[in-house]
């Protein structure tokens, strides 16, 4: 039988202990670098109890401290250069798995988010869902190959997935998407495969996550992510906090219509903005004015040389790609809108029509102090964004394995 308090945390010496430590892996997660001072201020804990910590940690490989070089500069009186405390980079890895339409790309970070190894496989994604998972978990058995890093000190997988994924099961809602995926539950699929706890997002809400953490989104709290890939999508962060939708569906821009009398659409809508400026749509219309077939890579190598036809076409595709962010600042009043997936590689040629666009179509209080800018991580953002979501929990993870090793009880009850 249970006592009324089962379940509750039981104020003992020892859980006073490990609230105190994940309070302080909790500020060193959101912090970064911090000193003791600043520790104590951000925990409440005492500087008797944070020395104890420390040591702790410290002694256990979680944690280290060093001298802050840059910080000694500001402290001159003090003689010696000040110390910082951090987390450990190595004692913890994440994976961050990006799934887009025609590629797989695994990259393994450490604690400070750092990528370690990252490599990428081209397969036809959309029509096999099984060679996708395969390829996936061979990525990872060669990650840990190539590292040396052992499976046990991976906190999770992170999946991030061009399809709009379900919010309360992990399903894909990939009807017109994807068509091999539909109902299927990749982050259940990977963790049977590979013994690691595992999740999934869709990617424009990883690749915000990225932007917000490594990237130009860093202290905004009002942003807008386009990915303008062979699918196209946003994330949204609104006051600081991920907008995700009754369903958690929220930014399938890609497929709201622009044009009625448009070309079909593989989500069976006409005139998607999908159809008209995704890298691949954009390439197929120079296929069609050049009677050969032009890949997207050849597309972006136009681009980057100036080639006129490939200039218009993108512009015509900024132009939408306006209109509709037009839409979406008038409703989420951002502060910053960050363009990424293939395209952005591009620069301002993208960036001009898409600006003229939206100041064309939204009150100029809306656009006045809105920016746009291209991602400053590049393709590389859904990956590490998924990486990064495992890399919050942290300090949980981290509390939770050294119980795990060390035998230490659990929470009471
Ligand atoms: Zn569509």
């Amino acid at each position: 039988m249970s006592s009324p308090d089962a379940g509750r945390e039981a104020e003992t010496p020892v859980n006073m202990r490990r609230l105190g430590r994940l309070r302080v892996l909790q500020a060193l997660t959101d912090a970064g670098e911090v000193s003791r001072a600043d520790l104590m201020q951000r925990t409440g804990l005492s500087r008797t109890t944070i020395s104890s910590l420390i040591f702790d940690l410290v002694r256990e490989g979680l944690v280290r401290e060093q001298s802050a070089a840059a910080a000694a500069t500001t402290s001159p009186r003090l003689g010696r250069p000040p110390l910082v405390v951090s987390l450990n980079p190595s004692a913890g890895y994440a994976f961050g798995l990006d799934i887009g339409h025609d590629h797989a790309r695994l990259i393994l970070s450490d604690l400070a988010g750092t990528p370690v190894w990252d490599e990428s496989v081209d397969l036809d994604v959309d029509s096999s869902a099984d060679d996708t998972i395969a390829a996936a978990t061979r990525l990872i058995a060669d990650a840990l190959r190539d590292t040396g890093i052992d499976r046990a000190a991976v906190l999770g997988l992170g999946v991030g997935i061009a399809c709009p994924v379900d919010r309360r099961t992990g399903g894909l809602r990939a009807e017109g998407i994807m068509p091999a995926w539909v109902d299927l539950k990749p982050a259940e699929m990977l963790a049977e495969r590979t013994g690691l706890r595992a999740h999934v997002i869709n990617d424009a809400n990883a690749c915000v996550v990225a932007e917000r953490r490594y990237g130009v989104a860093q202290l905004c709290d009002d942003v807008v992510y386009l990915r303008l890939s062979s699918g196209i999508g946003a994330g949204v962060v609104c006051d600081g906090r991920m907008l995700l939708g009754h369903d958690g569906l929220v930014g399938e821009l890609g497929h709201i219509s622009i044009d009625p009398n448009g070309a079909v659409c593989r989500c069976g809508n006409r005139g998607c903005l999908e159809t008209i400026a995704s890298p691949t749509s954009i390439a197929t219309l120079l296929s069609r004015s050049w009677g050969r077939a032009v890949t997207s890579a050849e597309l972006i190598a136009l681009l980057q040389a100036g080639d006129r036809g490939a200039v218009r076409a993108l512009g015509d595709a900024g132009e939408a790609v306006g209109q509709t962010l037009a839409m979406t600042v008038m409703t989420l009043n951002p502060k910053l809108v960050v363009v990424g997936g293939e395209l952005a590689a591009v620069g301002d040629v993208l960036l001009d029509p898409i600006r003229r666009a939206l100041q064309r179509n939204s009150v100029s209080s809306q656009h006045r102090e809105l920016q746009i800018m291209v991602s400053a991580l590049g393709d590389s953002a859904s990956a590490r964004g998924a990486a990064a979501l495992v890399l919050a929990d942290t300090p949980q993870l981290l509390s939770e394995r050294h119980r795990q090793v060390s035998g230490q009880p659990g929470p009471v009850g």
